[in-house]
């Protein structure tokens, strides 16, 4: 890692700096900095830079831009209550970026890496990270292929990046459920795919089976599985919970990782924090008549998603071509509220943090 000599100019003056981060929304204004690091082939990595934030300049023929090697990460850094910063389990997106590179034929990056750049550039970008509840700095690495080359193999060339933008609270008005449309006109993932990557061309893919769900006058759109086209998988970019029963004695039903889904960092804090708090956790399919069947005999007590950007969100109203139905009342459910509370207070270090999952940066 070495960071440029001089001080480095900032890009945004401090005052509209203060004025953006009373009101940044999510993924629209972005810090001063960012850390770059290029692979060669025969060569490897060389050693991450920190620079202003700014345009890439890429020949028209960057294999990127036809063939699409491209993978990201988010995670994010929280002022901690104690002072300080913090990002969540910078590792285990670490880890994971190797997993979504192996897949994709892109190079290792060490973890080591990955986790030195984004506190580079967190600690660079300190002053961006927003105080406040639920306020934090969105930390995106990513890495694209960069030869200049129409032939379609790996590229010999890869650039890995990570930027930063801070995110305001996901519910500014307190946490709503969403209504979901139930896809089966298209597929996110299919067995031997890239479902399991986080490849930014699944998100590509998406982008029409999200219009749609709009279209029906749903928020979000909720993935079942290719091939038998039963089991639910995911929610847009969350992985799903559903609860059965109540109180103590309740049931947390998870999709298991079938090599389709994305195993999501927030989904397996979840599995360990509803272990630890005494609720049975189960991973395994689960089918949408299963979901339905518990949502109208009343079993099924409530649904949330699970993401880095939003935490813990509610589903209240599901649509389907096969009928639609409402989860308990529509309204956000206590385990559901209780999760999403415990798992806020890791982040932001208001309560000690006791499985190693804070990572301390500033
Ligand atoms: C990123 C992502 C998730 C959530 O993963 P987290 O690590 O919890 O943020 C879930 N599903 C998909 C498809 C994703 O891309």
């Amino acid at each position: 890692m070495s960071e440029p000599g001089g001080a480095a100019v900032p890009r945004i003056p401090a005052e509209e700096r203060d004025r953006l981060l009373a009101n940044p929304g999510f993924g629209k204004v972005f810090t001063d900095h960012m850390v770059t690091s290029s692979w060669t082939s025969g060569v490897g990595w060389d050693a991450a830079q920190l620079s202003a934030y700014g345009p890439l300049s890429l020949d028209p023929s960057t294999t990127v831009l036809h063939y699409g090697q491209a993978i990201f990460e988010g995670l994010k850094a929280f002022h901690q209550a104690g002072g300080g910063i913090a990002t969540f389990r910078p590792g285990a997106n670490a880890r994971r970026f190797g997993r979504s590179a192996a897949r994709m034929a892109m190079p290792q990056l060490p973890e080591e890496t990955f986790v030195a750049a984004v506190e580079m550039l967190v600690r660079a970008d300190q002053d961006w990270v927003p105080s406040g509840a639920e306020r934090s700095l969105y930390v995106r690495p990513f890495m694209i292929s960069t030869e200049a080359f129409l032939g379609v193999r790996p590229a010999s060339r890869y650039q890995f990046l990570v930027i930063a933008s801070p995110a305001g609270a996901y519910f500014p008005n307190g946490v709503a459920p969403v209504s979901v449309y139930i896809s089966e006109d298209y597929v996110r993932a299919a067995p031997g795919g890239t479902g399991e990557a986080k490849a930014a061309g699944n998100y590509a893919a998406s982008l029409l089976a999200q219009q749609q769900a709009a279209d029906e006058g749903c928020d979000q759109v909720v993935w079942i599985d290719a091939v038998e086209r039963s089991y639910v998988e995911e929610m847009g970019g969350m992985n799903l919970f559903f609860v059965r029963g109540s109180g103590s004695g309740a049931e947390l039903v998870t999709p298991e990782l079938t090599g389709t889904l994305l195993a999501g960092v927030t989904r397996d804090s979840l599995i360990t924090l509803a272990r630890d708090a005494g609720y049975r956790v189960t991973e395994r399919r689960f089918s949408v008549d299963e979901w339905r069947a518990g949502a109208e005999d009343g079993s099924l007590c409530e649904t949330f998603a699970c993401g880095t950007a939003a935490v813990i969100t509610p589903v209240g109203q599901v649509k389907a071509k096969t009928g639609d139905f409402t989860i308990a009342d529509g309204a956000a459910g206590p385990i559901t509220m209780r999760l999403r509370e415990e798992l806020l207070d890791i982040q932001h270090g208001r309560v000690p943090d006791t499985r190693g999952w804070v990572h301390r940066i500033v």
